[in-house]
């Protein structure tokens, strides 16, 4: 939603998200998809999860060494975002539960707690986490994410949830440090000098062997389209107190802060959720193609 009418749309629905008397429930009232069947975020429920011994790996190329991606960082009122500026190269994803087709990198933002004992927006097993990260992609089979976003096969979300661990990643403290300049909710770009290793922010997203859960479902902010195939990552990466203290800094349109920008878990219904673990790592292709041989 990187478009004026997309902001200004995020924008309002700041506001509301923000008036007690208008939440998360009422998002149905004026984007029907918000009241539908495949919404997102969930509660994964690990034991429910299938093992699924049919997908390809899932690989996440990037374009350049360690993943490293610029771009500019907006505050949209609802949460902090890094939109990557692809001419200076970025990433793609493919395989696993989204098959042949490739996915381009479009942004990344955050969901976040005003205290670091909630924040993510899907939860583990009834475990939330005091951040979730959410890699957008979109379906390159069409022209533009915004073309894409609402298609059933359009985006590809891979969601990472961030814990205070004591570990202490570089590439977040530039994140949170750069977010000073973009502490109010405005159109304003604010161009990174420096890139960002996404490999090693999230250094499951180089490997082809990272345990995740993949399910079917939506944007979690108002249009809410169901167009999203998800893909949220078993392990999460650090984070530290400092970092989530940056992030608690931004405000919303109207001037609160901006804390706490997560959707309640909505109902899996009916849908498949899978999950996918080193141990299952297409063993039973590799036979077929290897003959006896195995590797590990
Ligand atoms: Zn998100």
């Amino acid at each position: 939603m990187d478009s004026r009418a997309g902001f200004v749309f995020l924008a309002a629905f700041s506001i509301a998200i923000a008036s007690k008397d208008y939440g998360p429930g009422d998002w149905g009232k004026v984007a029907p998809p918000c009241s539908g069947q495949l919404q997102s975020p969930i509660n994964i429920v690990s034991s429910l999860a299938e093992v699924n011994t049919t997908h390809n790996d899932l690989v996440v190329n990037f374009d350049n060494m360690n993943g490293a991606v610029t771009g500019y960082l907006i505050n949209n009122g609802h949460a902090p975002k890094v939109f990557v500026d692809n001419n200076q190269g970025g990433a793609t994803v493919t395989g696993g539960p989204l098959g042949q087709n490739m996915f381009v990198l479009q942004q990344f933002h955050f969901h976040f707690g005003c205290n670091s004992s909630a924040g993510s927006e899907h939860t583990l097993d009834g475990k939330t986490f005091a951040s979730e990260m959410h890699l957008v992609f979109y379906n390159s089979v069409y022209k533009s994410f915004q073309v894409a976003s609402s298609k059933p096969d359009g985006l590809a979300v891979i969601g990472v949830f961030l814990q205070v661990d004591g570990g202490f990643s570089k590439w977040m403290e530039y994140i949170a440090v750069s977010l000073r300049n973009v502490k109010t909710a405005n159109e304003i770009n604010y161009n990174l000098g420096d890139s960002i290793a996404l490999s090693k922010l999230v250094p499951e997203l180089a490997s082809k062997n990272a345990p995740y859960y993949a399910y079917k479902g939506s944007l979690t902010t108002p249009p809410c389209y169901e167009s999203v195939q998800w893909i949220v990552m078993k392990n999460p990466i650090s984070v530290t107190e400092s970092q989530l203290e940056m992030m608690r800094l931004l405000t919303t349109p109207n001037g609160t802060p901006m804390c706490n920008n997560f959707r309640p878990v909505r109902p899996l219904n009916r849908r498949k959720l899978i999950q996918r673990s080193p141990k299952q790592a297409k063993l039973p292709g590799r036979l077929r193609l290897q003959g006896i041989r195995l590797y590990h």
